[in-house]
């Protein structure tokens, strides 16, 4: 929630040696208390299957500096989050990722106990994960990601891995628009805010993120903050987009979840603009260079939001390996892939195809979004 002071957001340079030492002085900067006796959640992207070179998922190296330096403070350290596939369990994830060996045996199945909450908001159904709900300290690990659906993918959207299994597909058929799943978003933000935010962007994804869509961009900094709104206006900025009109941010600014303005969030560290960094081709006008196209879509991104929901994923055949993944996580049940492909008009451009198959072979068209409409 909004602090009446000043939120400090911290940009550090890290190379992965230096891991553990920069999270030590994240830790000693920015948690007050003792962390001795208390469970701490550690909350890392996980979105899918991936290995750590494709940048999608949190560092397993950053999990665990995190890890080490909570149990060293004393406290019980639980890792866990919920994918986004329905093939895959967050075991095998974290398997996958590097996250489950980084854990030093504390990861958890955090979907294995749930409770259901409404949102204050949408008045949606959620079904989250008691262990969120019960941990005295929750660390929020989130990639610095550009994200098709949602413009920007940090601190609050990584919330989304509160929320268990089929309850994701459920949230977005209810919330298909940008807009109404930022505020889906907000809500589970609002059920347990986390303590502190330590944003992986030492491989971030521009582009057609989240996940395979997106190329990948060495920056090589940490971000974190206690304030999840702060961290993602500060990184909506690097990534040449105006928080105010992003519809996460612009959702968390409307309801006052954190500080915003300029002159309440003291940055420690270089927050210049990623130079010619690539968004969305869903938010992207053609434009004569991207800096034009950002700077036009910063001034345009509610007009985009309310229409983008027309451009459907495109299949490429070729990198199919026909795994059904893109099937099975359809929220809406709009594909069938064997014996052939066929897209319904039930879809709803969630573009949970384009982030969960493994070889990119969900595509989003390069349209010129203004030109479409
Ligand atoms: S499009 Fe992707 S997720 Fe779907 S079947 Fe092909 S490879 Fe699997
Ligand atoms: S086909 Fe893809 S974009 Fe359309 S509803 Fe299904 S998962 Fe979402």
């Amino acid at each position: 929630m909004q602090t009446a002071g000043v939120s400090k957001v911290i940009i550090e340079s890290v190379v992965v040696e230096q891991m553990r030492e920069k999270v030590e002085m994240i830790l000693s900067e920015l948690v007050s208390g003792s962390l001795s006796g208390q469970t701490v959640l550690v909350k890392p992207n996980m979105v899918g299957p991936s290995t750590p070179d494709f940048g999608h998922t949190t560092h397993p190296e950053l999990v665990r500096a995190v890890v080490r330096s909570c149990l060293d403070r004393g406290a019980k350290v639980q890792v866990g989050d919920n994918p986004g596939g329905m093939k895959s369990s967050s075991r095998r994830v974290a398997e996958v990722t590097g996250i489950m060996e980084a854990s030093e045996g504390c990861f958890r199945s955090i979907s294995d106990q749930v409770v259901k909450r409404t949102g204050t908001e949408t008045g949606f159904t959620f079904i989250i994960s008691k262990l969120v709900l019960e941990a005295d300290f929750v660390i929020n690990m989130p990639k610095f990601k550009t994200h098709v659906m949602t413009l920007c993918s940090g601190a609050i959207k990584n919330l989304f891995g509160y929320v268990a299994g089929t309850n994701k597909a459920k949230l977005h058929v209810e919330a298909p628009d940008p807009a109404d799943f930022a505020r889906a978003l907000c809500d589970i933000f609002q059920m347990r805010p986390p303590d502190l935010n330590i944003m992986d962007a030492l491989t971030v994804i521009e582009g057609n993120g989240p996940c395979h869509t997106g190329q990948q961009r060495e920056v090589g900094k940490l971000l974190a903050s206690t304030d999840a709104l702060a961290l993602d206006c500060v990184k909506a900025r690097m990534m040449g987009v105006n928080p105010a009109s992003a519809p996460i941010t612009r959702e968390g600014i409307h309801r006052k979840l954190g500080n915003w303005e300029d002159e309440r969030i003291e940055i420690r560290g270089e927050v210049e603009p990623i130079p010619d960094f690539l968004l969305p081709a869903t938010y992207r006008p053609k434009a004569p260079d991207r800096d034009e196209a950002n700077k036009v879509v910063q001034e345009s991104i509610p007009e985009i939001m309310l229409t983008r929901t027309t451009v459907k994923p495109v299949w490429n055949q070729d990198n199919c390996i026909l795994c059904e993944e893109c099937v099975e996580s359809c929220p809406a049940e709009a594909l069938t892939i064997v014996p052939e492909f066929v897209m319904t008009d039930a879809c709803i451009s969630c573009y949970c195809c384009v982030e969960l198959c493994p070889e990119g072979a969900m595509e989003v068209p390069d349209v010129d979004v203004f030109q479409v409409y």
